[in-house]
C-alpha cells in the first residue's frame, strides 16, 4: 500500500481571543476567518443592543434577558458572563458540531468566559491576549469607532485596566501595534497548534506505515 498522509486527521482545537474593548481584536479574527478556511466563528448570544450595522445570527444572538436565562438553565452554553451591564454566552452545539468536523472555532470571549472554558476545553483550547500599544491609542480607537455613546466609551476605559489584569492567563499575547503584523502572528499561532503531535490524529500509524513496520 502506498504511504500517504492522507489518514492523518487532526482534532478541531478552540482559538479564543479577548482583549480590553477597542484593542482591534474583532478586525483581526475578521482577518483570520477570511483568510483561513478551516476555523469559523462561534456567535455568542448577548441580551445587549444590536449597534448600528450588526446584524442577528451574525454578529451575535440578540435575546431577551428571560431567553438568556432560560438557556442557562437548559446548559446551553459552554460559557456565560456578565460584562458591561449586559449578558454574554457561547452556545454549546454549534461549537460541537464544527470541531467533531476536525475543524477548528475562533471565540471573541473575555477573561471570564476564557477561565470556564479551560475548566472545560483543556488540551483542545489556545488561548491569545491582544493589547493595545498605550492607554491613549485604546481611548482613540474607541472614540473613532463612533458606534458607541461617549458614556459607553467612558465605562468600557475604565474597565480596561480590570480586562488587561489576566493577560498572564493567556498561552500567548500580541501589542496590536500594527494590524497586519497582528494577522500574521495570529496565523502563525495557529499554524504551529495545528501542527502539535497530540492533535495528529493518525500520525502513529503513518509513522509505522513509513517505517514499514505494518
Ligand atoms: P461587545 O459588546 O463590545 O461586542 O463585547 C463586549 C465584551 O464581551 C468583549 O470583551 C467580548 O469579548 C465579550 N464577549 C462577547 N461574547 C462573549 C461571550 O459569549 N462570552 C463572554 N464571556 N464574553 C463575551
Amino acid at each position: 500500500m502506498p504511504q500517504t498522509s492522507s489518514s492523518i486527521g487532526r482534532r478541531g482545537l478552540m482559538l479564543v481571543m479577548s482583549s480590553p474593548s477597542g484593542a482591534g481584536k474583532t478586525t483581526i479574527s475578521r482577518a483570520l476567518l477570511a483568510r483561513d478556511s478551516g476555523i469559523s466563528m462561534s456567535v455568542s448570544a448577548t441580551t445587549r443592543a444590536p449597534r448600528p450595522g450588526e446584524v442577528d445570527g451574525k454578529d451575535y444572538y440578540f435575546v431577551s434577558v428571560e431567553r438568556f436565562h432560560a438557556m442557562v438553565e437548559n446548559g446551553e452554553f459552554l460559557e456565560h458572563a456578565r460584562v458591561f451591564d449586559n449578558f454574554y454566552g457561547t452556545p454549546r452545539a454549534p461549537v460541537e458540531a464544527v470541531l467533531a468536523q476536525g475543524r477548528d472555532v475562533l471565540f471573541d470571549i473575555d477573561w471570564q468566559g476564557t477561565q470556564q472554558m479551560r475548566q472545560t476545553a483543556r488540551a483542545d483550547l489556545v488561548s491569545v491576549f491582544v493589547l493595545p500599544p498605550s492607554v491613549e491609542e485604546l481611548e482613540r480607537r474607541l472614540h473613532t469607532r463612533a458606534q458607541d455613546s461617549a458614556e459607553v466609551v467612558a465605562k468600557r476605559m475604565a474597565k480596561a485596566g480590570d480586562e488587561m489584569s489576566h493577560w498572564p492567563e493567556y498561552d500567548y499575547i500580541i501589542v496590536n501595534v500594527e494590524v497586519e503584523e497582528s494577522i500574521a502572528r495570529v496565523q502563525a499561532i495557529l499554524t504551529a497548534e495545528r501542527l502539535k503531535r497530540e492533535r495528529q490524529v493518525g500520525m502513529h500509524d503513518f509513522v509505522t506505515r513509513l517505517r514499514g513496520l505494518e
